[in-house]
């Protein structure tokens, strides 16, 4: 199959050619055509699976070949992304794509000035790449208008509502023609999302090129156990051992990322961070410098773990586990990128066997632990595997057995190759049965 034989045309194959893809993935052999014919879309895919391409090409298409010439202040197809980070990200995959078609592509979003935002909009816009906040303020500045809307892209939903964007998306929502095209794009699918769905879509066509909730099969992860106090130690351990050049980190707090690159630059390590607190701008800075491999380590919180796609990227650490365990997913996700392989390490303290667990439970895997020698933790992490069980080991009896070699260490958890999914529970919801979780509704910036 090539993309002439899904119907793209000659244009945007120029495009492609010059930016090498050959053969369409199966997300987008499957959405290209059915965006062209003008089907609403629900769509679960992997990260990396080239999703943007599989909307991003067809919506150009429609916008180049149908409608009308875009109005001022007007734009005819608005793609919704989490975060800003991903904004831009979209927006150079769409400009790319673009480069020979007449058309006005532009990014929106929150944390830079407004001015210029509104003086672009003034001649129109064909696609217009936005985060849900700033797309609403410039609407309620009447920067923008939604009559000749025709199409809108949904992508990462289910982030979109984690980072507590469902009022905002009630507001867009409301603002929209109801007679449009609605394509949604997400790597996991929740209730939540899914009663979006229902809401937004009209008789939509459901694409899974991926079974539900299973990360992707070209990573291989594991685990190292250890105490919550000498997790940097550890990691600077492996990060020698292992003689690491690029390696993407993830903390769970923004003080957590700020402590780890001190201490890693401390030690002369070059390393940079990223998280909320941080103008947009820096942020940017770090990002491009740690692409350009100006930067060896970055340590970010989740707000960088969706959709940043860093080319060749051989290695996520996770420093801490993800509150959230669909997290997990996304973070591991920017590495093992469009088929090539990849690594992901969690350094697990006792405190996080509940979110290894419904991590585990969630991927229907169990990860593999690997031990440090030196490393190995006085608070043990209890047992878990991919059914969910937490194995609390009896207190030890006062006079314990003589034990034959194996020094009493804990059994190893099974590896299970990531593509090799346990049989899935259907009725199971794991993220919820973790009482953990119960943490109210999520902050807006992580
Ligand atoms: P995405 O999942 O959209 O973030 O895409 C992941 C990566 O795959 C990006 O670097 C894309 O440029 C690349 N990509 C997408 N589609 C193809 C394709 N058909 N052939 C080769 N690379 C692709």
């Amino acid at each position: 199959m090539t993309f002439a034989t899904l119907g793209l045309i000659e244009p945007l194959l120029r495009s492609l050619e010059t930016l090498g893809y050959q053969t369409p993935t199966p997300v987008q052999a499957q959405a290209i055509p059915a965006v062209l014919a003008g089907r609403d879309l629900m769509a679960a895919a992997q990260t990396g699976t080239g999703k943007t391409a599989g909307f991003a090409l067809p919506l150009l298409q429609l916008l180049a070949m149908e409608g009308p010439k875009v109005a001022a202040n007007s734009v005819r197809a608005l793609i919704l992304v989490p975060t800003r980070e991903l904004a831009e990200q979209v927006h150079e995959a769409v400009r790319q794509y673009a480069e020979n078609l007449p058309l006005r592509t532009y990014a929106v979003y929150g944390g830079v000035s407004i001015n210029p935002q509104m003086m672009k909009l003034r001649s129109g816009v064909d696609l217009l790449v936005a985060t849900p906040g700033r797309l609403l303020d410039l609407f309620r500045q009447n920067a923008l208008k939604f009559n000749q809307l025709q199409t809108l892209v949904l992508d990462e939903a289910d982030r979109m509502l984690d980072l507590g964007f469902s009022e905002e998306l009630a507001n867009i929502y409301k603002a929209l023609p109801k007679k449009r095209q609605t394509l949604l794009f997400s790597a996991t699918f929740s209730d939540d999302i899914r009663l979006l769905a229902g809401q937004m879509l009209n008789d939509p066509l459901s694409i899974e090129v991926s079974p539900r909730n299973v990360a992707a099969n070209t990573v291989k992860q594991w685990i190292v156990t250890v105490d919550k106090k000498r997790k940097p130690e550890l990691f600077v351990h492996l990060m020698r051992k292992g003689k690491w050049k690029q390696v993407l980190v993830f903390a769970k707090t923004r003080n957590g990322v700020d402590a780890l690159v001190e201490k890693l630059q401390g030690l002369g390590i070059n390393a940079d961070g990223i998280h909320g607190d941080k103008p947009q701008a820096t942020r940017q800075r770090a990002l491009d410098r740690f692409k350009l491999s100006e930067v060896q380590i970055l340590v970010a919180t989740d707000v960088a773990a969706r959709g940043l796609d860093i080319e060749d990227l051989p290695l996520v650490v996770n420093f801490d586990l993800p509150i959230v365990a669909e997290d997990y997913i996304h973070r591991i996700g920017r590495t093992g990128r469009a088929g090539s392989t990849g690594e992901a390490i969690s350094l697990v303290c006792a405190d996080e066997v509940n979110l290894l667990s419904a991590i585990e439970m969630l991927t229907r895997q169990t990860l593999k632990r690997q031990n440090e020698p030196d490393f190995e933790p006085e608070h043990r992490v209890p047992d878990t595997d991919a059914s969910g069980q937490v194995v609390k080991k009896p207190k030890k009896p006062k006079k314990p057995k003589a034990s034959g070699g194996g020094g009493g260490k804990r059994n190893l958890g099974k590896w299970v190759d990531s593509g090799e999914a346990a049989p899935a529970e259907p009725s199971i919801k794991p993220v919820r049965k973790v009482p953990v979780f119960n943490t109210g509704p999520r902050k807006r910036k992580p």
